[in-house]
């Protein structure tokens, strides 16, 4: 989408926007990419902000539809808080662009990279080329599967909120204290479930390599994934490929997000007699739910099949 087409539809948008104040109370407006984030950011910010998520849990977050509509809270932003490692790179730029609100540039005082300070996997140690596939080249982006990363993120979150609004850095800290210490027990609970399983239990397949992270902290293998290469569909050839692997490693699960194609899982799932785990793409934040209570529920899933 161009500067050119967003240009009319924006002047309508910040009418629009003018319209719908927000609560009274709401001192800072936060505009997060992910409802994940969003969820983290309502949790740490409590009553002291007003959060908007731009992608739905069931869109696929490196392809969320760049609407107009996406500019209203944008514009009026004192916090945008991306992903980062180029997940959005797809759709986010034109939106920070035209939504002329300096403070949420790239940089900004308004804006939060939520993947600085999180322990990064599959950083590319070479030169990468198309031909690998669509690699993130500052490393694999989908952290937001694993509750270790949230962690600093919430305490990322805690921080910048802070800084923008000082009299509350006590109360945004003691927010993302208690969450800290919900979160890390979730980590270890569910480590010490999965742990419980046999090793030859814990072998799944994935579809995207975004499940990096969860499978680090839930001690999961990954036997293969139904993209030969990351965003690029699967060919005949490579489905042949994982079927002979899931019979030789005994990998009966296949995990994948909600928007991702299915057919081949499918597939693959009746030529295997395997289990197809369906996972929600992110927070349902929109409907209230909580973070973890996402996490909760992801790793309850995987569990529940792994113990078929
Ligand atoms: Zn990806």
């Amino acid at each position: 989408m161009t500067r050119s087409v967003l240009r009319p539809t924006l002047f309508l948008a910040l009418g629009a926007a003018a319209l719908a104040a927000g609560p009274a109370h709401a001192t800072l407006r936060v505009v997060a990419t992910l409802p994940d984030l969003a969820a983290i950011a309502s949790e740490v910010g409590g009553d002291k902000v007003q959060v908007t998520a731009l992608a739905d849990p069931a869109e696929d977050p490196h392809y969320v539809d760049p609407k107009p509509s996406l500019l209203i809270p944008l514009s009026r932003a004192d916090l945008l808080i991306v992903n980062g490692l180029e997940l959005e790179v797809g759709w986010l730029p034109p939106l920070q662009a035209s939504a002329r609100n300096a403070a949420i540039r790239t940089g900004g005082p308004g804006y939060l990279d939520a993947s600085v300070g999180v322990r990064l996997m599959e950083v590319p140690q070479t030169r990468i080329d198309r031909s690998q596939g669509d690699i993130h080249p500052g490393g694999n982006p989908h952290y937001m599967h694993d509750p270790r990363a949230a962690i600093v993120v919430a305490k990322a979150i805690a921080a910048r909120l802070a800084t923008l609004d000082p009299p509350n850095a006590s109360f945004y800290a003691e927010r993302a204290q208690a969450f800290v210490r919900e979160a890390q027990a979730v980590v270890d609970a569910e480590r010490a479930r999965f742990a419980a399983l046999p090793s030859a239990k814990r072998r799944v397949i994935g579809y995207h390599r975004s499940l990096t992270y969860l499978e680090d902290w839930l001690g999961l293998t990954e036997e293969a994934t139904i993209e030969p290469l990351p965003g690029i569909a699967p060919s005949p050839g490579h489905v042949a490929e994982v079927l002979a692997t899931m019979r030789e490693t005994g990998a009966r699960v296949i995990v994948q997000e909600e928007y991702y194609r299915r057919n081949t899982s499918e597939t693959l799932a009746r030529m295997a007699r395997s289990e197809m785990v369906i996972l929600h793409g992110g927070t349902r934040f929109a409907k209230g739910e909580r973070y973890l209570d996402h996490i909760r529920h992801t790793a309850q899933e995987i569990h529940d099949a792994l113990s078929h």
